[in-house]
């Protein structure tokens, strides 16, 4: 037996690196399910999961790995690493997270909101809200527990606690001071816009291309922008993902739509973003909290960096137009570079958030904040949320919903107990935005060379500012340290009118 000493870092690196081998097969049998798995399958796999997670969960709530972070933390040999001292405040993050709720409590929401996911189905099967009211309503007061377990700072509400857990730092004040300047000028720009009518046309959404060719395009496109096809794989699902166990495993799925090769390449390359983002964490620190993304909408900055910055930009259909025809077939030449970058961009208010355009998407996820915050609160009753959701569809849409399916029911999040989640889909746009310009600020022809195919610059760019550190820095610190200002709504506002008032004659 060797007697090397171990340090108390290196003892919690190896602790926490135990979890994650263990934790990461339960991201494979994810990605097995959703992409291959027959669906006599299910019944086994959900047992398999839940095993996997209560020993991940024992793990990391454990006596031992308390103790371990302790040790790191009165080394002070060890402390004077501000590296060390980022992975550590993290670890002790997750300790806490993993250790505040009662045993008793974790079981409840789990049993409830397994419940309420199959209730949620049917009501929205029947368009029935009042079905599924008294299991929100059950999910509510269990989320109001686990905020009061988890708290807040003083001066903030029950919703903070929630959000915290998808965006570190994140409240209910900081997110209402970033949309409330947002709404109205989304509303008007989006008035003006269906007021035009000089749209762009629409006639390459419904192109008729086989799926076999929109994947040889959705692969094309991926390996393009820097997705590595050697440390990564791309599949088909219903939901489309990405998944994976570390950087250099990482799998991303993506769904074809035979008279829309817009919705496979916008999808393929929203999860191409994520999976450029994983791809570029470091491999020296997976395992720890240096080697992880650093919240839900930092992720989702990157997801829509490349959707919508790059692929729905004239650069990028400069360059990809003039091979459309090779990839998915001779017919495409018909379309030209505006038909091609105009039907990328065409915006028109919808019921649905998951098919919004560009403009309109962040109205949806304001209506969802809004509810949410009032429902956790206690200012609004879960039975009253049908008519409020109703209401400002109407106000901020021009939308009468028609019914419940179509309304308030179309989310899975509420009924899985995720609320303080929707804000971080509209911080996503927000950070991709002002993280955009400031490369562009950066690396001024920058967008020039996506029309010469050439991408390296910004995802290297990337990789320096934002994949390589991890969980270092907080999201509000990342964001301030790239850009040099706090986040702000104008970035987004100068993308958007900046691109779409244009194309619609204005
Ligand atoms: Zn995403």
């Amino acid at each position: 037996m060797s007697a090397i000493a171990t340090s108390p870092l290196d003892a919690l690196v190896s602790h926490m690196q135990e979890s994650a081998l263990l934790a990461t097969t339960n991201n494979l049998l994810d990605w097995d399910q959703e992409t291959t798995m027959p669906s006599g399958g299910l019944e086994w796999r959900a047992r398999q999961q839940a095993l996997v997670a209560r020993m991940v969960h024992e793990r990391n709530s454990s006596r031992e790995r308390g103790d371990l972070i302790a040790a790191v933390e009165s080394d002070g040999a060890a402390m004077a690493d501000p590296e060390t001292v980022a992975l550590v405040r993290e670890a002790r993050r997750d300790y806490g997270k993993a250790t505040k709720l009662p045993a008793s409590l974790v079981e409840e929401m789990a049993r409830v909101s397994s419940m309420a996911k199959h209730e949620w189905a049917e009501a929205r099967a029947a368009s029935d809200f009042k079905r599924f009211a008294p299991w929100l309503a059950k999910l509510v007061a269990l989320l109001r527990k686990q905020a009061d377990c988890y708290g807040y700072a003083a001066g903030g509400e029950p919703w903070d606690a929630l959000a915290d857990l998808y965006e570190p730092g994140c409240t209910a004040a900081y997110v209402a001071g970033v949309f409330d300047p947002l709404r109205p000028r989304l509303q008007k720009l989006v008035a003006e816009l269906a007021a035009s009518k000089r749209g762009p046309s629409n006639a390459f959404n419904d192109f008729f291309v086989p799926i076999e060719r929109q994947e040889a395009l959705s692969r094309f496109v991926a390996e393009r922008i820097g997705f590595d096809f050697n440390r990564g794989r791309l599949d088909r699902s219903t939901h489309p993902f990405c998944g994976g166990t570390h950087c250099n495993d990482v799998r991303m799925t993506t769904r074809y739509n035979e008279r829309c090769v817009n919705d496979a390449l916008g999808s393929t390359m929203h999860e191409s973003g994520h999976a450029i983002y994983e791809q570029g964490l470091p491999f020296a620190r997976i395992g720890t909290p240096l080697g992880e993304s650093v919240s839900l909408g930092i992720h989702e900055s990157q997801s829509r960096m490349w959707e919508n910055q790059v692929g729905r930009s004239r650069a990028f259909w400069a360059w990809l137009a003039p091979q459309l025809s090779a990839v998915i077939g001779a017919d495409a030449s018909r379309f030209s570079l505006d038909e091609l970058y105009g039907a990328a961009n065409i915006v028109e208010p919808g019921f649905i958030r998951v098919e919004a355009d560009e403009a309109t998407y962040n109205l949806h996820v304001m209506v969802r904040f809004q509810i949410e915050r009032a429902v956790i609160k206690g200012d609004l009753e879960v039975e009253g949320i049908p008519s409020v959701w109703n209401r400002l569809y109407k106000d901020l849409l021009g939308l009468d919903v028609p019914d419940d399916r179509r309304g308030c029911l179309q989310d899975i999040h509420w009924s899985m107990g995720a609320m303080g989640y929707f804000p971080t889909y509209t911080l996503g746009n927000l950070y991709a935005s002002q993280l955009f310009e400031a490369a562009c600020a950066e690396m001024p022809g920058l967008v020039d060379g996506f029309a010469r195919g050439e991408f390296t610059q910004l995802r290297a760019w990337l990789n320096r500012n934002i994949h390589a550190h991890g969980r270092r820095y907080s999201p509000s610190e990342l964001v301030q340290r790239v850009t040099g200002k706090p986040l702000s709504a104008e970035p987004l506002m100068r993308h958007l009118e900046g691109k779409l008032r244009p194309l619609y004659g204005l």
